[in-house]
């Protein structure tokens, strides 16, 4: 064992893969969960769990760890900044607080004149009275979103009114893409720049959640060039340490936009444990953990694709696995409708 001991705060099958990257690495992983069925204790060595605002045993959490990183990007920035005063936090909270706010994060992307979607703040219902010049678009929360959830496809202001639409929270609507396809770039930064960058991911959602990635992605070589300089220059900007991935839209005319930045390991990159040299977990616990950055190798092409709610439950019963695949089971107690319940790559 190593002198460090990693710890993660979000107990989901992210923390779970970070646990084994960890492992592999022999580090030690004591995981914080506010859920007491989170997967990711069946994969780490220590499991503890309360809520965030419990400050009495974050500070418990905290006695037992060397440094400390997170898995989703909804723990409050609160908890991260005063963890951070007493232990480093990797990536550095101000990062979190930017990014979990939709309309703060496109701010910054535009502010680097980067391409984002067309984008307005909509703090009530009448608001959108006057936004038809963005319509058809997507009505999202600012905060608290993921896989999807809290959004509203909008085609025309008579419809608003049969969505149900919580109007207590604040939301921003974009502009839809018409899309051609979706890519992300998945990078992890080690230091100024100093970094390894995957080469981008294709990715294809069904109801907005991730339904398979694949690499290599379909995708011209300037577009290819422009995503990976983009996330380079997103992720010196925030002096990001550790995995990042930037996930970019491409419209029926190949202009690239960002869509969203998420500050962690991210479902598009699962397909990096199989198919590169260091995946994007290991290189996520060699950055936190100030460990040796290794050059980037791709050993195989690939494909992912997640098995999401009742699909598990075939994978589980009868695993009858080709040679190139690889089964992640997510050992999730519950299994529910459009939940990410586990994963399947296969190597080309
Ligand atoms: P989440 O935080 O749930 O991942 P995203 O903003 O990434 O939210 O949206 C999820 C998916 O919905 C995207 O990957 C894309 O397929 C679709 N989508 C979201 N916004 C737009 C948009 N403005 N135009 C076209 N498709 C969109
Ligand atoms: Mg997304």
């Amino acid at each position: 064992m190593s002198e460090i001991t990693l710890g993660i705060l979000g107990g989901g099958q992210l923390g779970s893969m970070l646990s084994t990257a960890a492992k592999k690495l022999k580090i030690r992983t004591v995981i914080y969960s506010d859920d007491k069925n989170a997967p990711a204790q069946n994969f780490c060595d220590e499991f503890i769990f309360g809520e965030y605002s419990n400050k009495n045993q974050i500070y418990e959490f905290v006695k037992k760890v060397t440094v400390i990183t997170y898995e989703f990007e909804n723990i409050p920035f609160e908890t991260l900044n005063e963890i951070n005063k007493l232990k480093t936090v990797s990536p550095k909270p101000s990062i979190i607080r930017l990014i979990q706010h939709r309309l703060a994060e496109k701010d910054f992307v535009n502010k680097l004149n980067i391409r984002t979607t067309r984008y307005v703040s909509v703090e009530k219902k009448s608001d959108l009275d006057s936004l038809e010049d963005f319509l058809p678009g997507i009505l999202k929360t600012t905060t608290m979103g993921y896989d999807g959830k809290g959004q509203y496809p909008i085609k025309n202001l008579e419809q608003v009114d049969t969505l149900n639409i919580d109007f207590s929270k604040e939301y921003i609507l974009e502009k839809l893409v018409k899309l051609k396809k979706e890519v992300s770039v998945i990078i992890t930064r080690f230091g100024n720049n100093k970094y390894e960058i995957y080469e981008p991911i294709e990715n294809i959602h069904e109801n907005q959640i991730l339904r398979k990635s694949m690499i290599p992605a379909d995708l011209d070589n300037k577009l290819i060039e422009q995503s990976k300089e983009w996330s380079i220059q997103i992720s010196e900007e925030l002096k990001y340490i550790g995995t990042l991935c930037v996930e970019f839209f491409v419209d029926r005319n190949n202009n690239l936009y960002v869509n969203e930045i998420a500050p962690r390991v991210h479902n598009s990159g699962h397909l990096t444990i199989n198919s590169f040299n260091v995946s994007q977990f290991e290189n996520h616990v060699r950055a936190v953990c100030s460990l040796e950055q290794i050059p980037l190798k791709k050993l195989y092409n690939a494909e992912m694709i997640n098995l999401i709610g009742d699909e598990i439950k075939t994978y589980r019963q009868n695993l009858n696995l080709k040679e190139n695949e690889f089964f992640f089971d997510y050992l999730k107690k519950e299994v529910k409708h459009n939940r990410k319940m586990g994963h399947l790559t296969r190597l080309k």
